[in-house]
């Protein structure tokens, strides 16, 4: 908890950071152009610039912040005949950090 810092709005958020980010998004939600788990993970291990990843609330990211990320995450997808899978925002994040940080 000490390493939390709560902030207003994105910019702040990458301020924070230093400036320098790349931001990812995430959703439900399909769309035309994904980052798979694996070109996440390498991009990850190499040496550009900080991520940020953006989980959203309620109803879900905003567009207009989507539209500044340089990348949108492929959703966690169910096993159901559209793939469709609203989860919570936390159990999104934890699948979401583990299949990017997982050894
Ligand atoms: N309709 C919203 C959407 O499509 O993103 C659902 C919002 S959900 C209650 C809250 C947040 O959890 C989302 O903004 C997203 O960050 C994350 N989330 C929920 N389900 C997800 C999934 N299947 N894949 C990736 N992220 C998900």
């Amino acid at each position: 908890m000490q390493l939390l810092r709560v902030v207003s709005n994105l910019d702040e958020a990458i301020a924070a950071l230093g400036g320098d980010v790349e931001l990812w998004v995430t959703s439900a939600g399909e769309a035309e152009q994904l980052l798979d788990y694996g070109a996440a993970r390498a991009r990850l291990e190499s040496a550009g610039s900080p991520v940020l990843i953006a989980f959203g609330t309620g109803w879900g990211l905003a567009a207009e912040l989507c539209t500044r990320a340089a990348f949108r995450l492929s959703p966690i997808r169910s096993a159901g005949p559209d793939g469709y899978n609203h989860l919570s925002v936390r159990a999104a994040a934890a699948i979401i950090f583990d299949r990017l940080l997982a050894r």
